[in-house]
C-alpha cells in the first residue's frame, strides 16, 4: 500500500474544527464521509480537491469515506464514466469503504420515502409542463404562485404517482412536488420537484423504472441511509441545505430513516487558464479540440496523470489550495510548483537535445574516455549509466551564440564549455549553409578535463548534448496553457473561442541511449529543459517508439 493516505496534511481547516467538536462533544463517535461525483465525464482539478478532503478527513479522524455514484441523470451517465472515476480515486491514493455505492442502490427506498411524504400530503402530483412551472415559480424578488394540483387529496396523489412509476404518463407530462412553500424566500423551497419522468434505459437499472428521484431528494436520503456524519459539498449547495434539512427532518421524525446527516459547504476550486466543469470538458472532448478526456492538456485528474504530474504533487496542490468558503481560484504556477517539487527528488536525470544543432569533434580519437554518471546525483540508488562521447554530437541550438552576448557562459567561436559529464570542448569553426544559417561546427576536445577542470582557468558553462550515433529519436510533446485567457469561463463569448491554437506542438527531439531503461509513466528530467513522462500509452519498447509528454519546465515561465 502507498503512502500517500498518510500525506494528509496537518494543516487545519473549519471542517476539520466541526469534526473535531463533534467527536469531542460525542455529537458522533466516529465519522463517515462521502465522495459523490456523478459518472457524466471524467473527474477533474476540483473533483481532485474533493476527494483528498473526503477521503482525507476520514483518514485523518479513522473514520471511513465512501464512494458513491450520483446515477440519477440516466441519459448522461455510462459504464466508462463509472471506470474511469474509480481509477482516479485509486490513482489518487485513495480507498472508498466496502462495495462502490450508487445512488440507484436506493431507488427502492427513495420511491418508498415518496410516498410516504404523498401520504402525509408533504408532496403532490403537479400537471403543470416545465415551462409553465418556471413561470410560477416567481423570482428572487417575487413570490411564487401555488400549482393548481397543489390541493389534490393524499390518495389521488398516491394513485398518480404509481401510475407515474408505471409508465402510464409521457416524458414531462407529471411531476411530483414537495409540499413546501411558494412563498419561502429559498427558492428552491418553492414545492421543487423530486421526481420526473423518463422513458430512459438506466445503466445499472435497466428498463426497471421510468421515473428517476431529482438530486435534491436522491442525495440527502441516500447520505442518511449511509449514516454519512458530515456531508461535504460546494457552495452552490448552500442554499439547497434548507430543503436537505427538510426532507431529512420529516422522514426522521417520523422514523422513515434513522440518522440525520449534515451538510458543510465550502469553495469550489478553480484552476486559471482552464475549465473546471465536466460539461465543459466534454464539449472540448466531442469537438475534437482535445485528444480526449485524458489528453496532457485537460485538467482532469487522467489528464494531469498522463502529463507526468505525480499524484504526490496533486495532493501539494490541493494542501496548498485550503478549504474554506473564500473563492479559491488557483494559479497555474501554484499546481506546476507542487509537481516540480515532487519531481525534484524522484525523477532521474537524463539528456536530450529538442533542437540539435550538429558538432564535429575534430580531434576525437581512440583515447577520448567515457564516465559512469549517476541519474539523480543526490539518489545513488535511482543507478548510473556510460555517458558516452562520439566524434559527432548534438548539442541545443540555443546553447550556441555566434557573437556572444555580455555574460554569455555557453558556447561562442573560440570560447570554451563543458559537456556535461564529459570533457571540455571549444569551439574552432562555424559552418553555415548558402543562406548563412548555422548547420554544423567544428569544436575540439581539451583531453585533460573528464571529470577534472583545468588548472590554468575556468570554464564555468556546462551544456547537455547527446551522441549524433548512439541517441535515440523520440518525439516530444510539449504544451502551453490550453486556454487564451485567465478565466475562460467569465467571458461572454464561447469558450471554446477562447482555446489556444498553439497549446501543442511535436519535436523530433534525441535521447541519451539509457531511454530503453525507462517504462511508460515514468518521469524523468532531461538536464537543464524540464521534467519529461514517458507517454502512458504512446511509450513502446518494443515497437521502438518513444514519445514523451513535457510535464513541467524547471522554473516557473508563466511569470511576468
Ligand atoms: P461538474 O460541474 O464538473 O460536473 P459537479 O459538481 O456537477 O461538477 P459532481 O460529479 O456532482 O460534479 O461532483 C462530485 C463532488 O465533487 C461534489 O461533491 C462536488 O461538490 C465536488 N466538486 C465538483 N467540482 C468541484 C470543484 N471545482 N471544487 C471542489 N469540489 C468540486
Ligand atoms: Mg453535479
Amino acid at each position: 500500500m502507498d503512502n500517500s493516505q498518510n500525506q494528509t496534511p496537518a494543516t487545519t481547516n473549519f471542517i476539520k474544527n466541526i469534526i473535531e467538536n463533534d467527536l469531542q462533544t460525542k455529537r458522533h463517535t466516529t465519522i463517515i464521509t462521502r465522495f459523490p461525483p456523478e459518472p457524466n465525464g471524467y473527474l477533474h482539478i476540483g473533483h481532485a480537491k474533493s476527494i483528498c478532503l473526503n477521503f482525507g478527513l476520514a483518514n485523518t479522524f479513522n473514520g471511513t469515506c465512501n464512494l458513491r455514484f450520483d446515477d440519477t441523470n440516466p441519459e448522461k451517465e455510462t459504464e466508462e464514466y463509472i471506470q474511469s472515476i474509480m481509477n482516479d480515486v485509486s490513482w489518487l491514493g485513495f480507498k472508498w469503504h466496502g462495495e462502490v455505492k450508487y445512488a440507484s442502490d436506493y431507488f427502492d427506498k427513495l420511491y418508498e420515502c415518496a410516498e410516504y411524504l404523498i401520504s402525509q400530503s408533504r408532496a403532490y402530483v403537479c400537471d403543470l409542463s416545465f415551462d409553465e412551472m418556471k413561470l410560477t415559480r416567481g423570482t428572487l424578488v417575487n413570490v411564487g404562485t401555488n400549482s393548481p394540483y397543489r390541493n389534490r387529496n393524499a390518495d389521488e396523489n398516491l394513485l398518480l404517482f404509481r401510475k407515474m412509476r408505471d409508465g402510464e404518463f409521457e416524458d414531462g407530462t407529471k411531476t411530483l412536488r414537495l409540499k413546501i412553500d411558494m412563498s419561502s424566500p429559498n427558492i428552491n423551497m418553492r414545492d421543487p420537484i423530486i421526481y420526473r419522468i423518463k422513458k430512459i434505459h438506466h445503466i445499472r437499472t435497466a428498463d426497471k423504472w421510468c421515473i428517476y428521484p431529482m438530486y435534491d431528494f436522491t442525495h440527502c436520503i441516500s447520505d442518511a441511509l449511509e449514516n454519512i456524519t458530515h456531508s461535504c459539498c460546494t457552495l452552490e449547495f448552500a442554499d439547497h441545505r434548507l430543503l436537505y434539512d427538510w426532507i431529512i427532518h420529516h422522514l426522521v421524525n417520523d422514523g422513515i430513516i434513522s440518522h440525520t446527516p449534515r451538510q458543510i459547504e465550502f469553495s469550489r476550486l478553480e484552476l486559471q487558464y482552464t475549465v473546471t466543469s465536466k460539461r465543459k470538458l466534454n464539449e472540448l472532448v466531442v469537438n475534437n479540440l482535445v485528444s480526449g478526456w485524458d489528453d496532457p492538456r485537460m485538467p482532469t485528474i487522467s489528464g494531469m496523470r498522463r502529463r507526468g504530474y505525480p499524484k504526490d504533487g496533486i495532493h501539494l496542490f490541493i494542501n496548498r489550495c485550503g478549504v474554506s468558503k473564500s473563492p479559491n481560484i488557483m494559479d497555474l504556477a501554484v499546481l506546476e510548483s507542487s509537481v516540480r517539487e515532487v519531481l525534484e527528488g524522484n525523477a532521474k536525470r537524463l539528456m536530450a537535445v529538442l533542437n540539435p544543432l550538429k558538432i564535429t569533434l575534430t580531434n576525437f580519437d581512440e583515447t577520448i574516455g567515457s564516465k559512469k554518471s549517476p541519474f539523480h546525483s543526490k539518489h545513488e540508488n535511482m543507478g548510473e549509466r556510460m555517458v558516452e562521447l562520439t566524434r559527432e554530437i548534438y548539442i541545443e541550438q540555443d546553447d550556441f551564440m555566434e557573437t556572444p552576448i555580455a555574460k554569455w557562459q555557453r558556447l561562442s567561436l573560440g570560447g570554451e564549455v563543458r559537456l556535461r559529464h564529459s570533457y571540455i570542448i571549444k569551439c574552432d569553426e562555424i559552418i553555415k549553409d548558402d543562406n548563412g544559417n548555422i548547420i554544423q561546427l567544428n569544436c575540439s576536445i581539451d583531453k585533460n578535463t573528464l571529470g577534472r577542470n583545468p588548472e590554468d582557468r575556468k570554464v564555468k558553462g556546462v551544456i547537455h548534448w547527446v551522441s549524433v550515433t548512439k541517441s535515440i529519436p523520440c518525439i516530444v510533446r510539449l504544451y502551453d496553457r490550453l486556454f487564451t485567457k485567465a478565466e475562460p469561463d467569465h467571458h461572454t463569448s464561447d469558450f471554446k473561442q477562447l482555446i489556444n491554437p498553439n497549446s501543442l506542438d511535436e519535436v523530433n527531439a534525441y535521447i541519451e541511449p539509457a531511454v530503453n531503461t525507462l517504462h511508460p509513466e515514468e518521469v524523468v528530467q532531461f538536464e537543464r529543459l524540464g521534467y519529461f513522462v514517458a507517454d502512458r500509452y504512446d511509450f513502446n519498447l518494443t515497437n521502438k517508439t518513444y514519445i514523451f509528454n513535457k510535464t513541467v519546465g524547471l522554473r516557473d515561465v508563466w511569470k511576468n
